[in-house]
């Protein structure tokens, strides 16, 4: 079985722990690799590498071009990678091989489009109020990141934190999900290849109430920008309020996809079932709660019944599998309770309701795509992210009932809305309370739209021009031109 090492300032490390934890594959059940258990001893090594290369390292010394020059090398070099980096995911995560190799593949963008940026940050001249100064503005890095991730979407989501705050000239520590680190831990040793200097990117692996709350506590960290369930998050965002450091939390959803009866049906069915089944309703944007006009209620359910009744479980490295496994076997469980929840609150499971047995689902843990009616939005079931292949669907009136339910929930992650009626898109877009709103469309991310949450669902944005901004702090400079300073114990 493969055993990992640490990634602490350019080198490959065993945890201090002297101890490891095995790694499962979701589909066979079965232990592939062992990841180190760090500790704080590890984190504070870790640290203190990012910190040396962001203080005095040759990371410090480059300029901002040659920093650019390197992401974009690190993007070719994932590029290249891609398939094998998406395998692994694979076999830590369980989702199919078609979404993971498409997140690969588009990963190098974000290292091109923040590496070009790289060099382009800068600070302006002030127009000042007095006279005899000069002033101007810098733009410096905010200092060590703690990247904190999860285990749905590793690599991805890891990229959103990560090509900004490079380009801002930060450097990092990432804690990966205890369940999904193998990719993470091979991506540092691209790191090395790329040629960039040690201790910019640094790995420690392990739990979260060992490493990630050492990375949270560490007074040389700058910054904790977090992606994971918001009651994670609001343990961290607590502990750094006290320790006043900056936090980026992206949290949970419980995102509406709503149906006017003007649609086009049959794209709205397919963007439901993308919404929901594709990721296996692993993704903090599944749209998790389907709005039906209830003059087309039936109808869409018929259609939905009709194509993800026939969706194919199995191995996620196969491509005929269109649904992939749960993650772990908590979360199998934590989705199979939710079911359970929703039958007994009075949901109706149109399709699927029951753990996946089928001879294809090997020893893996499956749950059926499961859809149920009879949903009303004070359930649990509509109110509570599930994280799973579990759609609620609930019916509505018009469009001031579908924005009262849209909006009715804690989180605001994403909404999306089907109709052929631009006014009416427009005005739900202006009224949903929700930081992606996608009109007719489902689950379309791009490292140039902002992304985060409304709500619970989280603070600040990821992706977009501005995102680098969230790993800078500016610095006023004041330089005297000729400004006579007067005795300062005279009012003047
Ligand atoms: P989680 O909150 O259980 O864990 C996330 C990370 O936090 C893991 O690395 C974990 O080890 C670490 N952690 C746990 N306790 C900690 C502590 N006390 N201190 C520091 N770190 C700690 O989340 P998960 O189950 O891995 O991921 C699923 C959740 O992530 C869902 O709620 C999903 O919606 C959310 N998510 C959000 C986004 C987004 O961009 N908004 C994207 C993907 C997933």
């Amino acid at each position: 079985m493969k055993r990992y090492q640490l990634h602490i300032g350019g080198k490959s490390s065993a945890p201090h722990s002297g101890a490891w934890f095995e790694t499962k594959n979701p589909f066979t059940g079965e232990a592939w690799a062992e990841i180190p258990r760090g500790n704080e001893l590890d984190v504070d090594l870790a640290v203190q590498a990012a910190h040396q290369a962001l203080t005095t390292g040759p990371w410090a010394e480059i300029t901002a071009t040659q920093r650019g020059a390197l992401m974009r090398r690190l993007g070719d070099l994932i590029a290249e990678q891609a398939t094998s980096l998406a395998e692994i995911e694979v076999r830590d995560n369980g989702k199919l091989l078609a979404e993971m190799q498409g997140q690969l593949n588009y990963i190098p963008q974000w290292f091109y489009y923040y590496g070009g940026m790289a060099d382009k940050i800068q600070g302006s001249t002030l127009p000042l109020d007095k006279k005899g100064y000069f002033a101007f503005t810098r733009h410096e890095p905010v200092g060590v990141v703690a990247a904190i991730t999860p285990w749905n979407s590793p690599l991805l989501l890891l990229a959103w934190k990560l090509a900004p705050a490079l380009a801002a000239g930060c450097t990092m520590v990432v804690k990966p999900s205890e369940f999904t680190s193998a990719s993470t831990l091979e991506l540092a040793l691209l790191f090395e290849r790329a040629g960039f200097p040690p201790g910019v990117f640094n790995v420690v692996t392990g739990y979260g109430a060992e490493v990630g709350t050492a990375l949270v506590e560490h007074p040389l960290v700058a910054k904790i920008s977090f992606t994971g369930s918001d009651a994670t998050g609001r343990v961290i965002n607590e502990k750094a309020g006290r320790l006043l450091k900056h936090t980026a939390m992206e949290l949970g959803g419980k995102s509406p996809n709503i149906v006017f009866e003007d649609a086009d049906l049959e794209q709205a069915a397919f963007g439901a079932i993308s919404g929901i089944f594709a990721a296996t309703g692993q993704t903090c944007i599944a749209g998790s709660r389907l709005l039906v006009q209830r003059s087309v209620h039936d109808e869409v359910v018929k259609r939905l019944i009709e194509v993800a009744g026939t969706a194919r479980m199995g191995d996620p490295m196969s491509v005929d599998t269109q649904v992939g496994p749960i993650t772990t076997p908590i979360q199998l469980q934590k989705v199979l309770d939710y079911i359970d929840v929703a039958q007994k609150e009075g949901a109706t499971a149109v399709l699927g309701g029951r753990k996946g047995t089928a001879p294809e689902c090997g020893n893996g843990w499956f749950v059926e795509p499961t859809i149920f009616t009879g949903v009303r939005n004070d359930m649990r079931i509509a109110q509570e992210e599930v994280f799973g292949p579990v759609l609620s669907i609930i019916p509505f009136e018009d469009e001031a009932d579908a924005l009262h339910i849209a909006n009715d929930v804690r989180f605001g992650l994403a909404a999306a809305v089907w109709t052929k009626d631009i006014s009416r898109a427009i005005r739900m877009s202006e009224k949903l309370q929700a930081g992606t709103v996608w009109i007719n469309t489902y689950r379309a991310v791009s490292f140039m739209a902002p992304f985060g949450g409304y709500k619970d669902s989280g603070l600040g944005r990821e992706n977009g021009i501005d995102s680098v901004r969230e790993f800078l702090q500016t610095k006023s400079v004041w330089i005297n031109c000729g400004a006579v300073a007067g005795n300062p114990f005279v009012l003047r």
